[in-house]
């Protein structure tokens, strides 16, 4: 089937207009749909192809394989969305098995999202992206029930949303230019390190810009005391923050550098979900939280709340994503110190709208759920 059919097929998600919360005489609100109702689950691949090609310190790719996903329920659509770069271990056909293994018709209650993660856990332990796409489709779901946007129904305000870095990738130095001069509307440049010619590309960008970067060298830095000089040249570039200095498994060694960097140190390979917060402050100042690592939404809320209130730094990223994902990401922006939200952008061939950057700054749709149209 063709993927906008897939998307738009049957029902549409602005039917939940056509079935509103009513209000018992208690004043308590009831969903008159929901005991009769169904979780109907639809998933289809869809490739993501990206502008410039991706190139980290450990590998390069031009793709990223994805799954676009659609929960109905009683006439309302929710999407959803799997993204899958290899080195997290999934890939379409481990996506596909997942889903096809899941039977949410047993929930005749959408609003039982303890009970469905719960229920996905127990299905397989791992499947991360895969655990997303149902999340975030849950979530649109119940916030279109809702009639309001997630940001809202956990009380944030969406004026504390802040900038979101703009990620310029390792390569040639005439690109790197050619990528610094496409960043022009983005307030933070966010920098991929790991190689032999770091200082090369930060003193490009520099000739061009003094604006604020964030530096993620993917664990490409095996050596704490080269990492250090590192955080203190980059401390005197106007740097924020670095992100995965070192291998995740370097746990002591980053402990290490934390103690003596005048950065803060972000915790991003090193953490998926929320029994990670607590070991991550062993040895990081923060936290990177993305969907496709936390199963979603629901956990990578609990993760925000649990590292702020140990003090530490949080920071909200992506993959390369459709505005699916990456809106539903969105709507936890007013929590965090720092976004890093431009999967959608990397992307050629979004089929979503949600999502703006409006004068650098992440920008929540004024729309139910997470905020999206199909395109
Ligand atoms: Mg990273």
């Amino acid at each position: 089937m063709d993927r906008r059919k897939f998307l738009r097929n049957t029902g549409l998600g602005m039917l939940a207009l056509a079935s509103p919360i009513s209000f018992s005489s208690c004043g308590e609100p009831t969903r008159k749909v929901a005991k009769s109702g169904k979780l109907n689950l639809s998933f289809e691949s869809y490739e993501l192809k990206l502008r410039h090609s991706f190139n980290l310190a450990k590998y390069s790719r031009t793709t990223t394989p994805g799954v676009q996903v659609r929960l109905e329920y009683d006439g309302i659509i929710g999407y959803g969305e799997a993204s899958m770069p290899p080195y997290l271990g999934e890939s379409v056909e481990s996506v596909t098995k997942f889903l096809s293994q899941l039977d949410l018709s047993q929930f005749n209650d959408p609003f039982r999202i303890e009970d469905i993660h719960d229920y996905m856990d127990k299905v397989a332990p791992d499947n991360r992206a895969a655990k997303a796409s149902v999340d975030i489709a849950l979530h649109d779901l119940l916030g279109k029930i809702m009639e309001q946007p997630w940001y809202k129904i956990w009380g944030l305000n969406p004026e504390n949303a802040p900038d979101t870095s703009f990620t310029i990738g390792i390569d040639k130095a005439d690109i790197v230019r050619k990528k610094v001069d496409e960043a022009e509307p983005y307030n933070v440049l966010k920098v991929k390190m790991g190689l032999d010619n770091d200082k090369e590309l930060v003193d490009i960008i520099r000739s061009k810009t003094n604006r604020p970067i964030c530096v993620d060298a993917n664990q490409g830095w095996n050596d704490k005391e080269k990492a250090l000089e590192m955080c203190h040249w980059l401390s005197e570039r106007n740097c924020l923050f670095v992100e995965q200095p070192m291998p995740k498994e370097m746990i002591d060694e980053t402990a290490w550098l934390r103690e003596r960097s005048p950065l803060p140190i972000i915790a991003d390979e090193f953490l998926q979900r929320l029994p990670d917060v607590m070991r991550a402050a062993q040895a990081y100042d923060g936290i990177n939280i993305k969907l496709m690592k936390s199963t979603g939404m629901h956990e990578a809320y609990k993760m925000a709340v649990l590292a702020k209130s140990m003090g530490m730094k949080v920071m909200l990223g992506c993959m390369t994503e459709t505005s699916c994902a990456v809106s539903a990401a969105s709507q936890l922006a007013p929590m965090v110190d720092w976004a890093d939200l431009d999967g959608n952008l990397l992307i050629a061939n979004d089929i979503f709208d949600g999502m703006k950057i409006v004068n650098g700054k992440v920008t929540i749709p004024e729309r139910p759920g997470i905020g999206v149209i199909p395109l």
